[in-house]
């Protein structure tokens, strides 16, 4: 499953990745983009998206690399072009990152409707077995919280983590972000079905936990302290937004972290859901 970049395109073994070019970009990167932002389509396949970006009716939206449910990889811009993803966007003093970042759309349905007992696309696609939770940055607005979110394959997550690797590789980035992180209340995308922490974890090898290992509590509501890993266990306390942690470990979505209080010690342990949780 191992991918490269040879002069900006991706390469599957000694073959190039299927090529659907967008007829949407932003001519090329003036610095060279360091971040990488994940997205999902809120689509059918990552090809309905790749022809959407060549679609005339669309007011302009485009990525680099589509992967569909299968773990198949469509490529729509060379690496060395700007693509429209981020749309209004910040993180940092970085204002508008498609000047500054490599896009992965991932296909997926997003955030769902409440059909009966069960939840469906909001194009009527029944999904079974969605992940039930309520986004870090609030549901979409119009959205039960909690509510539906389709999951990623596995496949699908581990072929996003090796084309990430690859343009780790080859242009140096060193950040990944949701485009909810950058476009927090406007947009949900890869939302909470999408392990980040694992993701970076797998990207990056030991970085995405170890080294810098503080992160911070994202959730405006607040985050639940629990004396296990699981929502069956007690709540220790609520953590406000912003609280600081340091993790010690980890178990599926789930991470064992201390509480730093304000004279930065440790002042409470537990565990808290992944999601919820960001790179300070
Ligand atoms: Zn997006």
């Amino acid at each position: 499953m191992a991918y490269s970049v040879r002069r900006h395109f991706l390469h599957k073994g000694t073959a190039r990745v299927d090529f659907v070019e967008t007829l949407f970009n932003g001519g090329q990167f003036v610095t060279p983009p360091r971040i990488l932002v994940m997205h999902f389509t809120y689509g059918a396949s990552a090809r309905s998206s790749a022809n959407w970006f060549r679609d005339r009716t669309n007011p302009g939206s485009s990525a680099h690399v589509v992967i569909d449910r299968d773990g198949s990889v469509v490529q729509c811009a060379d690496f060395q072009t700007v693509c429209w993803h981020a749309g209004r966007s910040r993180l940092r003093d970085i204002i508008g990152l498609n000047a500054h970042a490599l896009s992965i759309e991932i296909a997926n349905w997003g955030y769902l409707r409440q059909a009966g007992a069960g939840w469906k696309s909001h194009t009527g696609v029944a999904i079974a077995n969605p992940v039930v939770a309520t986004h870090k940055n609030g549901n979409p607005e119009g959205s039960p919280s909690p509510c539906g979110w389709e999951p990623y394959p596995e496949v699908q997550f581990l072929n996003a983590a090796a084309v990430a690797q690859a343009l780790v590789a080859e242009y140096g980035v060193t950040e990944i972000v949701g485009h909810d992180d950058i476009s927090r209340g406007r947009k949900w995308d890869p939302g909470p079905a999408f392990d980040m922490l694992r993701f970076r974890a797998r990207v990056f090898g030991d970085r995405g936990i170890a080294g810098d290992n503080r992160l911070r509590v994202m959730a405006s509501e607040g985050l639940n302290l629990r004396a296990g890993p699981g929502t069956q266990y007690s709540a220790l306390e609520l953590l406000p937004v912003e609280t600081i942690l340091d993790v010690l470990a980890r178990d599926g979505q789930w991470l064992s972290v201390s509480v730093i209080g304000p004279n930065d010690r440790p002042r409470a342990t537990g565990w808290v859901h992944s999601h919820y949780v960001a790179d300070t």
